[in-house]
Parts: structure tokens; sequence; C-alpha cells
């Protein structure tokens, strides 16, 4: 098993007693989007199910999309579609994700996910669909039945991708996925249709402010370079049972600060920009804390935030970038920390994980494959 792999899951003890999610009534919340040129909240109906798989073997350090944690009904699930329809009736564009991949059928069963399917397309009022999946659920034959039940429904994807960079993705999200299965998920998009879209994690852990902005443009401009339809820019927030809360627990976890999303946006081309809807302030997973500046200016910026995201109209972004703050003293000098060494870090931090969570014999007897495995880490992720 993966170092962080194990580690998640020592850190996810307790997860599922009790489940962190109700499973009824299923979770509903709406997201500021625009939609056909004006401002739409957009419904996201939460499946409560097990939980993602990948979770339950460890998963993401950032994520805490565990779900009931044991057999939930693949009737169960078609039941909380059905009641979500009910909910949301009349909104044409809407989302129905479950806590982690929409076409694992471990997760959804095949005949839960054909029936929910099947209930947006006889909703009548459904026009643009979008569910959530691991990159590697995303099959072809799936996908093309998916496609036929919705008919003339379009169908949107959003996979995780995190970090376009294997080390960031692989070492500190331990996300569990290869480059060249979001190549293959957006030449599928192109190939039968569907819009393929990929999130981004602004300020994955270890990351400097600044290294955290770095990656976040990278990723972002490699979603669209490689024909992703849009990157979803996830600004890091805090959850219960997740390696980045404990590491902010213990002082050693900041999450970013609206400058630096603001900084991500300012620096992308237009072009890209256009492409980029904003995440990670809203949940159905209890969130204990997402991104801010300071108690003066954080109300001010968000607004504004959330005005770009109901009328796209970047005007809001500017102004809330001339805003004069004095923490935007603290997050530049913020962006000009130096902390050496990625992988340094990395190796420290690993180091310093094991000790709080396994012990320091477990460090001493383990230290040369965990070791190994970055290395392996390293060597795939500066071929790719
Ligand atoms: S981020 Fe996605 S893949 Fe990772 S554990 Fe959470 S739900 Fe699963
Ligand atoms: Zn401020």
């Amino acid at each position: 098993m993966k170092f962080l792999s194990m580690i998640m899951r020592e850190l996810r003890k307790g997860a599922f007693n009790p489940p962190q999610t109700n499973p009824w009534p299923p979770a509903i919340y709406y997201l500021p989007r625009n939609y056909g040129g004006e401002p739409y909240d957009m419904p996201l109906i939460g499946l409560e199910t097990r939980g993602c798989s990948w979770f339950l073997s460890g998963g993401c350090t950032m994520c805490n999309f565990g779900g009931q944690g044991s057999y939930v009904s693949p009737y169960f699930l078609i039941a909380q579609a059905s009641f979500g329809l009910k909910v949301c009736r009349g909104r044409p564009y809407l989302q129905i994700a479950p806590m982690g991949s929409f076409f694992d059928p471990n997760e959804v069963p095949l005949v839960a996910r054909n029936n929910i399917l099947s209930l947006v397309r006889n909703s009548g009022y459904v026009k643009s669909f979008e569910t959530e999946a691991r990159v590697d659920h995303v099959r072809e034959e799936d996908i093309k039945i998916s496609m036929e039940i919705l008919n003339d429904i379009e169908l949107a994807i959003g996979v995780g991708l995190e970090s376009s960079n294997s080390i960031v993705r692989e070492l500190i999200v331990n996300k569990g996925t290869r480059q060249e299965l979001y190549l293959n998920f957006f030449e599928l998009s192109k190939k039968i249709g569907f819009l393929s879209n990929a999130h981004v994690l602004l300020k994955p852990a270890f990351l400097t402010e600044r290294e955290a902005v770095e990656d976040a443009i990278s990723s972002i401009r490699w979603v669209i370079d490689n024909g992703g339809t849009y990157a979803i820019l996830m600004t890091s927030n805090l959850r219960k049972f997740t390696l980045n809360y404990w590491l902010w627990e213990r002082g050693l976890y900041k999450l970013p600060m609206l400058w630096s999303l603001l900084e991500v946006l300012r620096r992308l081309d237009s072009s890209y920009r256009k492409r980029v809807v904003l995440a990670g302030f809203l949940s159905n997973e209890t969130l204990l804390k997402t991104a801010e500046n300071c108690s003066k200016c954080t109300n001010y910026i968000m607004s504004k935030i959330k005005m770009f995201q109901y009328t796209r109209d970047e005007n809001f972004l500017k102004e809330a970038w001339d805003h004069e703050c004095d923490c935007k003293e603290e997050w530049r000098r913020r962006m000009e920390e130096d902390k050496g060494d990625l992988l340094d870090r990395i190796i420290f931090g690993y180091k310093y994980i094991s000790e709080q969570i396994l012990g320091k014999r477990w460090w001493e007897e383990n230290r040369k494959w965990v070791e190994k495995e970055v290395e392996e880490v390293i060597n795939t992720g500066r071929s790719n």
C-alpha cells in the first residue's frame, strides 16, 4: 500500500462512526453559475453512497467524501435522485454527484446509474446534466450508454486532476491516477461529444503560497491546452478526517488567501480565464473553514468573486483585486516565502507525519521503501 494511503487510513479512523453524511433527505445545495448568459443557482444533488472507493482505501489527502462507509442499496440511491429531481423541478441545468465516482459500479451500481439517468431524461425539464467521476472509471462503453439514455440532454463529467504535476498529484494529494488517463478522457470527450471538466486544487499541502499559485495556473493551462472543456478551480478548504486538517491543527498548513485565487485568475489569459469555474466554498460535507483574507475585506472580496461567478463579468475581479487592504502586504510576504526544495519538504513531511501517527520506530524500519516510492514518482513524474 502507498505510504499516504496508509496515513489516510489512520486519519480516517472514526469517520464512519457515525457516518459524516445523512442519507435522507439527500443533500441539495446551490452553486452560483452563469447559465445561458444569466445568473443561475445550479442545484447539486448529492447522492449519499457508501463512499468513494478510493477514499475507502485511504484516498486523497484533502477530501472527506467518505459517505456511509457501508453498503447502500441501489434502489435507495434511485430514491435519493428521484426526490432531488422533485425538489429541483423546472431547473434546466443541474448536477447529481455521488460521494466519489458516478461511473464506479461499486459505488453507484449499474441499475442505479441507468435508472437515475432515465429519471433525468424523463424529467422533461433538464437540458444539461453534470456529474462527477474518477478519471479511471470513465470508460467509452459506459459513457456511450449513458449518453444514449440521456438522449438529447447535454452531459458534462468532472474528474479530479488537482494538479498536472505528477509529483504534487501523487506525493501530496495521493490521487492514484496517471496523466495519460486525463489525456484519454479529453480525447474521448471530443470523440463522442460530452463536456470534460477537470478539477484543479488551489493549495495542496506542503506547497508555499507562490508554488500553489504557479501550480494552479500551469494545471489550468494544461487542462485547456489538452482539450478539457472547463477547469474547475477548487480553492482548498478544511474538512475533518483529512491530512490538510491534521497539518493545519499543528500549524503546518494554511489555506490560500483569496488574493491567491485572484492572482491565479489575473495571470491567466482571458481565453483560459473564460474556461475556469470556481469552487471550494460550498459543499454537502461540513466545511470547517474556507479560504479567506482578513476580517475587514473577506466579505467584500467574496461578494465580488460570487458576482463574477454569476455574471462572468471580469470587472468584478478587477474591483476585488484593486481593493486596498492591509492584508495584501501579508499575502505578498507569503508569496515571497522560500521553504527550500519541495522534495526535501515532502520527505521531511512524511517523516514527521509517520513519526507522529505511526511512531518513530515505524519510520526507522520503513523509510527505505517510502523513499523508494517517492523516487519512482519523481522519475515517472519528470518524464511527463
Ligand atoms: S477527491 Fe475524489 S477521488 Fe479523491 S477521495 Fe475524494 S472523492 Fe475520492
Ligand atoms: Zn484584508
